[in-house]
């Protein structure tokens, strides 16, 4: 009878003797930090391999193709850079594309969980992981824009996940922030899952500079949580790039990998 009570109580309890345990798996913790989120979770964030498409950061390099020349014999050797397949068939208007991880496991539910509860201190985190990779990769940038909200949803949810991460970005990387130069005009249907072809086309049009927004010759580093399809990166390239800025580089926590792709940690 007890041990029945204390299965249903269990995560009940664990809340009641472990206020400020871990919130991805409950254990206690016990560094003094204002992250809560245990080592072990950290630990198993999905890290993405070094090599990776130089376009998008795919790490789905396994089946590689040769970027698209104009003439094999005008390239100078050694000027092939490997990309994945779907760079190989698309462009994006951003330069490129930089993760700090794979989006599954507890680096997933870690972007969940700031999405819907402002936590700042994993904002932080999460900053400080992407200004790094920024500083190692020499991703070069004049400016740091995160990606919009639509205002309807940014009310509904009190805060812009990308922005609380941008902002953290920005004061490690000491450059200017600039959250209101973009603009989501279209909001994101309802919908939780959408195929491919509907992430394109619902972006389509969906951004655009505020009017009298400074970003004339500006090389913009954009921030988002996660990455998909890389339509919304595009979509605010785009918007960017109509609005006269030099250049565009997407810089996301994370990116959503096939399962069969190799990363950094075995799973
Ligand atoms: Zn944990
Ligand atoms: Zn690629």
């Amino acid at each position: 009878m007890l041990r029945r009570v204390l299965a249903e109580t269990g995560d009940a309890l664990v809340s009641v003797f472990f206020p400020g345990g871990c919130r991805l798996c409950e254990r206690l913790l016990t560094r003094a930090s204002r992250l809560p989120i245990c080592e072990e979770c950290l630990g198993a964030f999905p890290a993405l391999p070094l090599r990776v498409c130089p376009i998008c950061g795919s790490p789905a390099l396994a089946a590689t193709t040769l970027e698209p020349r104009s003439s094999e014999s005008e390239s100078p050797p050694g000027s092939e850079r490997r990309t994945c397949l779907d760079c190989a068939e698309r462009t994006y208007r951003f330069d490129c594309a930089r993760s700090y991880a794979a989006y599954r496991g507890t680096l997933a539910r870690a972007v969940v969980l700031l999405k819907f509860e402002r936590i700042d201190p994993l904002a932080a985190y999460f900053g400080e992981r992407l200004a790094s990779l920024a500083q190692r990769t020499d991703l070069a940038a004049d400016i740091i824009v995160p990606v919009p909200l639509h205002r309807v949803r940014e009310r509904e949810r009190g805060f812009n996940q990308a922005e609380l991460i941008a902002k953290e970005v920005a004061k490690r990387l000491r450059l200017p922030f600039k959250p209101v130069l973009l603009m989501r005009t279209k909001a994101r249907p309802d919908k939780h899952i959408l195929t491919n072809d509907e992430r394109w086309r619902i972006v389509r049009g969906a951004f655009a500079t505020r009017p009298g927004s400074q970003v004339d010759n500006k090389r913009v580093l954009l921030v988002d949580d996660v990455m998909t399809t890389g339509a919304t990166l595009d979509a605010c390239a785009g918007a960017l790039l109509e609005a006269g800025a030099k250049s565009v580089i997407g810089l996301t926590v994370a990116r959503a990998v096939r399962r069969e792709t190799p990363t950094g940690i075995g799973e």
